[in-house]
């Protein structure tokens, strides 16, 4: 076992004896039912926040069989201004379970407390670690960070092989004597010195030991989940102008992306684009040259290739008003336009020769 290994939990409880948080109110009277309900309330909430919420609920709730018994509004109501209401609800459907299935005795295997609604396998470990003192790893996302920097650990904690590995580590971290005092400790230091930015490393008594201490990789560790490239798209737009200027707009079709506002028509096909040109006008290549437009949408990104044609005369005659119109940029009318085609008719006025 490597020394890293071998002194984290002597360090971590060293600490904690010395600096940790011994007297919040779920740290008095550890039954499994109040350990519960605080693990439930800090998932998403932090200490000095859920504090009297934890008081007002134990008070009205001071044990299972009374949070089984009330009305899911009365519970809701208890939670309001926690937020993520999913955890009332699954804190108040799990009590129901434990009285009908466990007849209100707190299960006491981790599987069991694992099958309970709205809790993961780190809760459970953590409520039977500090309930009942047995021994099991925890890995809740301030442990991923201890973890991860203290061993130097690449690759997204979300993944599958990053995730079992972290387990492993874990398990091989957690003491058999004290767990419940080692398992509030690590959580602890993930939540005030390993914190995200700028962790306090100076005052951090796994410092030693630490990798991305050493290393200087606490920014870059745990590693961010990677993102997705973005799709692109390439689509051609058919800009047909008359003698005096006016562009041919169309309609977008009413859902969709810019729905029902005008834009130039676009197509994904350069033939087709190049056709429906063709059937409006001389193709202009020389006079006017427009580069590229590009667009970010929230899933992907567009690039639009506008494909210039001198209208005929005879083309005027397409307009309908309700599909298509020509629309005159000097003397704009009052029509809903879509951001490329706002962009392209301002790229054009800027390309147009004197
Ligand atoms: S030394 Fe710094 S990075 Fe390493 S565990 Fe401690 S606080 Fe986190």
């Amino acid at each position: 076992m490597s020394d890293a290994i071998r002194t984290l939990a002597p360090n971590l409880l060293a600490w904690f004896d010395r600096a940790g948080r011994k007297h919040l109110p779920w740290q008095r009277d550890t039954t499994p039912y109040r350990v519960w309900v605080s693990e439930i309330m800090l998932q998403q909430t932090q200490v000095a926040t859920v504090i009297p919420y934890y008081e007002r609920f134990m008070e009205r709730f001071p044990e299972v069989r009374a949070l089984a018994a009330a009305p899911i509004d009365e519970v809701l109501h208890l939670w309001t201004g926690l937020g993520y209401y999913a955890r009332a609800r699954n804190l108040h459907r799990a009590a129901q379970t434990i009285v009908k299935e466990f007849s209100g005795e707190f299960p006491s295997t981790l599987e069991a407390v694992q099958a309970l609604p709205g809790i993961g396998r780190s809760t459970a470990g953590a409520i039977l670690a500090l309930s009942r003192a047995q021994r099991h790893p925890i890995l809740d996302g301030n442990v991923k960070r201890v973890l991860t920097r203290y061993f130097g650990i690449e690759g997204f904690p979300g993944e599958q092989k990053v995730e079992r590995e972290l387990w492993r580590l874990a398990d091989l971290c957690t003491p058999t004597e004290r767990v419940g005092n080692y398992t509030q400790a690590i959580m602890d230091l993930g939540a005030t010195l390993c914190v995200r930015s700028r962790p306090l490393c100076t005052m951090c008594p796994l410092q030693e030991h630490c990798v991305a201490r050493i290393e200087h990789r606490q920014s870059s560790l745990p590693t961010p989940k990677p993102k997705k490239a973005r799709p692109q798209r390439i689509a051609y737009a058919v800009i047909a102008m008359d003698e005096q200027g006016a562009v041919l707009l169309e309609r977008r079709p009413p859902t969709g992306i810019w729905g029902g506002l005008w834009t130039f028509p676009q197509f994904d096909e350069p033939e087709s684009a190049q056709s429906h040109a063709a059937g409006l006008g001389k193709l202009q290549e020389r006079e006017t040259s427009l580069g590229a437009y590009h667009h970010s949408f929230t899933h992907f990104d567009l690039t639009l290739h506008p494909i210039l044609v001198r209208a005929r005369p005879v083309s005027r005659d397409i307009a309908d008003g309700d599909r298509h119109l020509w629309y005159d940029p000097k003397r704009p009318a009052k029509i809903g336009l879509a951001k490329p085609a706002v962009d392209l008719i301002a790229m054009l006025a800027r390309a147009q020769p004197e």
